[in-house]
Parts: structure tokens; C-alpha cells; sequence
């Protein structure tokens, strides 16, 4: 999968950097690193793209990456999330297909490699809007990367995992050389909330409590009752939760619980990763990261060491979640690490 740019380097795991990764140029997956949603991923490059119009000018559009979602205002197009490079001019001509207005406006929800890869597409036409630590670590990524990887690539090493070994370095390459005003960082940012107005549509963008990371939005179109939370909802697929980069088991409920105090019942929902929902969607996953802190916490006021604790950790309930074999031990861990 891609490549590791924005990815604040600073990944616990090789599963979890499958998911943080970015990309200029698209790589191959490194063998065994999962997919956060699969039936996203490895679709054919004929049928990568899908387009699903969810009413009111909103639509979600999945690629290969976090799911993009655009909308067609009476002048212009905003679009949310950019994916990777490689695939951004495919995602600009599918949203041609459905529009000739001129894309003025992209929205990062967050700044993971799989959602601000095509920012270099879009900055040419786009004016790049997100959260403040959203530019904040993108501008930072070079560092980070200097700092980690070298520690990182001699684990891959001695994991005999080439495929990371070689997308690690070609990172690291990267950071060395890059030049910081070459970076598609967001060129206005915000540190709680922001409104747009397209027509007779507002958007509200709201900042969450670090969830996912510290720099998470989710986009809500008020008139057509359309949500695009970003990566602080995966649907039925296991989270990726960077506290690396500021993020936060408990703090997912918080956020969750945010969103679901702002939005209406029959909202429809677009989520980071995972099929189209809706708000039993989202109480669906605030359950999960419910049951992943409740376990995490019985084990610690019974007295187990972390060690104990994930080796016998499970949550059968949520198997059949994508990346449950990847990344639920890493939500365990973490949240044994959150609760008192
Ligand atoms: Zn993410």
C-alpha cells in the first residue's frame, strides 16, 4: 500500500502504518499489511472508482485510500479529502463526470497520506482549507520521518519485510531532500469550527476532540443531512487510532458523542473507511470503542499487566471487522494505557 509521507512517521506498528501511509507515487502494498477496507482497496484499476450520489449535491466517492466526499453548489465544487496522488486526477475526472463547475474548495479531515496524497492535484485549482495541526504536522512530516524511520526500517530489516524496508527508505529519501514550501499543506486553516456557503447550502466543519489524531474534522452539509466523518468513524472496519499524532481511544467517545448531539437521526453517513452508513453507524462503532475501554479497563482494576492483558484480549463481537487480526490488539494497548 503506498507510502508513508504525511504519516507523522510516527506509527506504533507495521499494521499501523499501512494506514497512515501517503503517497506521491503509489507503491504496492507491502505484502501482509492490511487494508483498512478492503472492498475499497483492491478493486481493479478499471472499477477503482465508485460514485455514489447521496442527494442534495452531496456524494461519496470511494478510490483506493479514505473516502472522498464531493458536493456541486450552483457555482462551484467542494470536495472533502484527496486520497493518493497517483489516483487525485482520476478522482477530479469522476467528479467532471458529474459536474463541469470549477472544484474551488478541498477539505482534509485529517492529515494521513491516505487523505491529503492527492493535496498536490488539488492545490493547483483548490484552495485548501482544514484544521491547524492538520498543516501543522504536515509541514512537520520531514522531521518526524528523519527522526523514526532509520529505527524503523532496521525493525523491517529483521522482520525480513523487503517491501517495507524499501517503501520506508524511499521515505526517507523524501524527507531528506524535500523542500517545506513544497509540501500541499491546507493554505487557510481553522482551530475549532468553520461555515461555508454554496447556494442555499451550509456546510459546517467541525473540529473534534482528538479522536483519530488532534487535527480531525467531520463536514456536515446541513440541507441534505449529509455527514463525512473522516477517520473518526471506520464502519465495521477495526480504527487505526494515531496517539502519535494526538489521538485518543477515549477521546473517540468524546468526539462521537459530539457529532451525535449535532446531527439529526436520519442523517446519512460517510465514513474514513467502510461502506456509506448512517447514524446506527456511528453507535455502532461508539460501542466498539466502548467495549475496547471497558475491557481495557476490568483487566486493569483486576490487577493485569498489559502483557497479560493482550495476550488474552478479545472481542469475538468484532471479528468479522476488517483488520481485527491487524490493529485491535494496538486499540487494546492503547486504551489500557488511557484508563486509570
Ligand atoms: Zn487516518
Amino acid at each position: 500500500m503506498r507510502r508513508i509521507r504525511f504519516a507523522t512517521a510516527l506509527v506504533l506498528s507495521m499494521s499501523a502504518i499501512a494506514i497512515s501511509v501517503s503517497a506521491r507515487q503509489a507503491t504496492p502494498a507491502p505484502k501482509g499489511t492490511p487494508s483498512p477496507a478492503a472492498e475499497h482497496h483492491e478493486r481493479s484499476p478499471q472499477d477503482i472508482f465508485k460514485v455514489y450520489p447521496l442527494g442534495g449535491g452531496v456524494h461519496a466517492l470511494f478510490g483506493r485510500g479514505g473516502n472522498v466526499g464531493f458536493f456541486v453548489g450552483p457555482d462551484a465544487v467542494l470536495v472533502i479529502d484527496s486520497e493518493f496522488k497517483d489516483i487525485a486526477p482520476g478522482i477530479v475526472e469522476q467528479i467532471k463526470k458529474v459536474s463541469d463547475k470549477p472544484i474551488k474548495f478541498l477539505l482534509n479531515t485529517h492529515h494521513h497520506g491516505d487523505h491529503v496524497g492527492g493535496n498536490e492535484v488539488f492545490k493547483q485549482f483548490a484552495m485548501i482549507v482544514a484544521h491547524d495541526n492538520v498543516r501543522k504536522r504536515m509541514l512537520s512530516s520531514p522531521t518526524d520521518i528523519q527522526r523514526d524511520y532509520p529505527a524503523m526500517i532496521e525493525s523491517a530489516k529483521k522482520a525480513g519485510n523487503e517491501q517495507m524496508v524499501k517503501a520506508l527508505t524511499e521515505q526517507l529519501e523524501w524527507a531528506r531532500k524535500v523542500r517545506i514550501e513544497e509540501i500541499p499543506a491546507p493554505i487557510m486553516t481553522y482551530d475549532s469550527e468553520l461555515r461555508i456557503y454554496m447556494g442555499d447550502e451550509t456546510i459546517q466543519v467541525w473540529h473534534l476532540p482528538p479522536a483519530h489524531t488532534d487535527g480531525d474534522s467531520v463536514i456536515y452539509f446541513e440541507k441534505a443531512k449529509v455527514l463525512h466523518m473522516g477517520d473518526d468513524l471506520f464502519n465495521k472496519v477495526i480504527p487505526f487510532i494515531d496517539v502519535k499524532s494526538g489521538g485518543s481511544v477515549k477521546g473517540y467517545l468524546a468526539a462521537l458523542d459530539k457529532v451525535l448531539a449535532k446531527v439529526p437521526a436520519d442523517a446519512k453517513v460517510i465514513p474514513g473507511h467502510g461502506e456509506v452508513t448512517d447514524i446506527a453507524g456511528i453507535k455502532a462503532f461508539r460501542q466498539y470503542i466502548a467495549d475496547v475501554l471497558d475491557a481495557a479497563q476490568k483487566a486493569k482494576s483486576a490487577g493485569k499487566s498489559k502483557e497479560d492483558f493482550l495476550k488474552d484480549v478479545d472481542l469475538p463481537a468484532y471479528k468479522d471487522y476488517g483488520g481485527y487480526k491487524d490493529r485491535f490488539k494496538a486499540n487494546a494497548g492503547s486504551a489500557y494505557d488511557e484508563v486509570r
